[in-house]
């Protein structure tokens, strides 16, 4: 490019020095070529004239002497005049003749003519010039001057014939030196020119090697005005904008390093939000299109750039799955903010459907003229899903509440209405009391506990736990309700067990829930198998069952709080509170859990937890 750029200022440079050397040497050339074809022309009329003039003098003298001599026909001496006329002084007479009226010569200078015809178109009445006669005798083309004379009533003729060679000489000799000067005043003309074009393309040159440096950037670079004449001037103009061209860049520097700052800023700002951005212009281009809305859409920014909204961004109803107006649209129409309706769903690129809430506004110029939208939208499935999941936690705990509560009433009421009730039938209400009793209070315990652990309030009391003896009591406590259900109960667990040093009522807790949900979740006939090994510093227990299973999909959320699978048909209590407290123990003794499940053949869950735990900090969003 730069190379491009110096071709071109070394072409101006050349090609402004030699035109003005071409346009001065050919004036130069031209002016002499003109003088010398005037002078020329002048000196061959002048001298021709001359010579006419001689010659048609000459044609007089002899035709005066002839009229004298004939009437005493003594020819002697006009024979000699005739003879005389072609020499000497006179070197331009080719010949000089008298003619006889019928056209015969009756004299000449060379009387070896004498008796020859003329040609008798050259016999005039008056004086008759010819330029350009030819003369065979000499090859030569010349003047010929015809005089007629009267004698005795007859026509005579005085010939003279003129060559031109003398006035060709003088004209050859005058273009010889006129080619001499001539050359000399081109090729001065030349030299003059030369330096004149040098004198007027130095500062121009200057000006554009000047421009050629500024153009490069160096912005501080001027060009000294030697002379006060229009490139003098110009060079100070060139000067001046060369000043007002650095304040601009100045002035447009800081401006880029505004935009620069801003624009960074900008895309920090949409970088980090946690909701979708996308702007769009009037005619609903899309300009801005962030990150979460790249991740939301489908779409990434440079495949949408330019691209309508439209192409874009597809919202449906959820319930009745017919496309909707999207805000972008209704705030364009209304010119005001608007935000989509709860049922929204956005379809994103590869068809996945995600629910969203979006709202948008009109971007105005300060006139009030509006130049876009700009549209912000955010996932709300987890909080739809946290909606679903209190909806039913609220459903479950009053079906669990009410439940052990209805017995309990009812029981309640029988003994009271009843005096005579046998006592046997009495303590087996009680039984049955006590027993829904409990019930409720494991219940209220479970609640209490994951709001303690919600609030961080739950404490660890590490001490020396003997998990096998954790076991052996839940199972113990756990049979009648396997047996219910002829549920095989096998524990595997080796007499060389360590002790883990952890909360012992929480780890029961654990494993109470783990068992518990086995046996819940496992149809009639069932196993549930429970081991626990210890390796690399860490105890695990596994349980496992024959049962239900859990879908893949539900997998990554069964630790939320209050979520439960969703089993059309197969309605089994419970809250969603029992894995979600398990995960908060396991995670507050450092430990981790894991989770393998096979539709219809059955789940394990495995806990591990360090030997010697490092009781952790729980936090209420943890
Ligand atoms: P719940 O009170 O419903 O038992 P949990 O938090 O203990 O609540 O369990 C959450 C969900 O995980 C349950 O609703 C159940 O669908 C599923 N689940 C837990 N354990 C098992 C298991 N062993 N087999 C199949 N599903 C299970």
């Amino acid at each position: 490019m730069a190379q491009q750029k110096q071709r071109k200022f070394f072409k101006i440079k050349i090609s402004i020095l030699h035109k003005i050397m071409f346009y001065g040497v050919l004036l130069v050339f031209l002016t002499v070529g003109i003088n010398t074809y005037i002078a020329v022309k002048t000196e061959t009329e002048v001298l021709t004239g001359k010579l006419i003039y001689q010659g048609r003098h000459l044609a007089k003298d002899l035709a005066f002497s002839f009229k004298k001599a004939f009437p005493s026909s003594d020819m002697a001496f006009m024979a000699e005049l005739l003879a005389e006329s072609t020499t000497g002084k006179h070197g331009e007479v080719v010949y000089t003749r008298i003619v006889k009226p019928d056209g015969k010569i009756y004299m000449a200078d060379d009387r070896s003519f004498c008796g020859q015809l003329v040609d008798s178109s050259i016999l005039v009445e008056k004086d008759g010039t010819f330029t350009n006669h030819f003369f065979p005798a000499q090859k030569d083309s010349g003047i010929l001057l015809v005089h007629p004379l009267n004698i005795d009533g007859q026509r005579w003729y005085v010939m003279v014939g003129l060559s031109l060679k003398s006035i060709k000489t003088t004209t050859s000799r005058l273009i010889f030196h006129n080619l001499i000067s001539g050359s000399f005043a081109v090729l001065l003309g030349a030299i003059v020119s030369f330096l004149l074009a040098k004198s007027i393309c130095k500062p121009i040159i200057a000006l554009t090697g000047a421009s050629k440096i500024i153009a490069d950037g160096d912005l501080e670079h001027r060009v000294t005005a030697e002379t006060n004449d229009e490139v003098g001037e110009l060079a100070r103009t060139f000067n001046d904008m060369a000043v007002k061209l650095k304040k601009s860049y100045t002035h447009l520097e800081e401006n880029v390093e505004e935009l620069a700052t801003e624009k960074e800023l900008l895309s920090i700002t949409l970088g980090g939000m946690s909701e979708g951005l996308i702007a769009v212009d009037v005619d609903k281009r899309i300009i801005i299109f962030n990150e979460v809305a790249e991740n939301l859409c489908g779409w990434k920014f440079k495949e949408v750039e330019g691209k309508l909204i439209d192409e874009v961004f597809q919202i449906i109803n959820e319930q009745t799955e017919e496309p909707l107006k999207s805000p972008i649209d209704q705030a364009l129409q209304s010119k005001k903010t608007e935000c989509g309706s709860e049922f929204d769903v956005l379809v994103s690129r590869d068809g996945s459907r995600c629910p969203v809430s979006a709202s948008a506004a009109t971007i105005c110029k300060t006139k009030g003229e509006v130049v876009g939208v700009v549209m912000v939208f955010r996932d709300v499935s987890h909080e739809r899903e946290l909606d679903r999941m209190k909806t039913d936690f609220v459903s479950s705990v009053s079906h669990e509440l009410r439940t052990p509560l209805t017995s309990i009433k009812a029981y309640t009421e029988t003994i009271l209405r009843d005096k005579d009730m046998p006592e046997e039938t009495k303590l087996n209400f009680l039984d049955i009391i006590s027993e829904e009793t409990n019930r409720l209070a494991s219940l209220i315990e479970d609640l209490l506990e994951v709001s303690r652990i919600e609030a961080g309030t739950a404490k660890i009391q590490q001490n020396a736990v003997d998990v096998a003896a954790i076991i052996e009591k839940v199972l113990t406590a756990l049979e009648p309700l396997a047996g219910k259900k002829n549920i095989k109960l096998e524990p595997r667990i080796s007499n060389e067990l360590p002790k883990l040093s952890a909360d012992e009522s929480k780890i029961e807790s654990v494993i109470i829930n783990l068992i518990n949900n086995a046996i819940k979740f496992t149809p009639e006939n069932g196993r549930v198998s429970i081991s626990v090994e210890t390796a690399n510093e860490q105890m695990s227990i596994r349980i496992s069952d024959t049962g239900m299973g859990i879908p893949a999909e539900a997998l990554p959320k069964i630790f939320n709080r209050f979520y439960r699978v969703y089993r059309p048909g197969k309605e089994i209590q419970g809250t969603g509170l029992g894995l979600s407290i398990v995960n908060k123990i396991v995670s507050m003794h450092n430990g981790r859990i894991e989770v393998e499940s096979e539709i219809d053949q059955g789940t394990t869950f495995t806990v591990f937890i360090p030997l010697a735990a490092e009781p952790v900090a729980q936090s209420c969003h943890s």
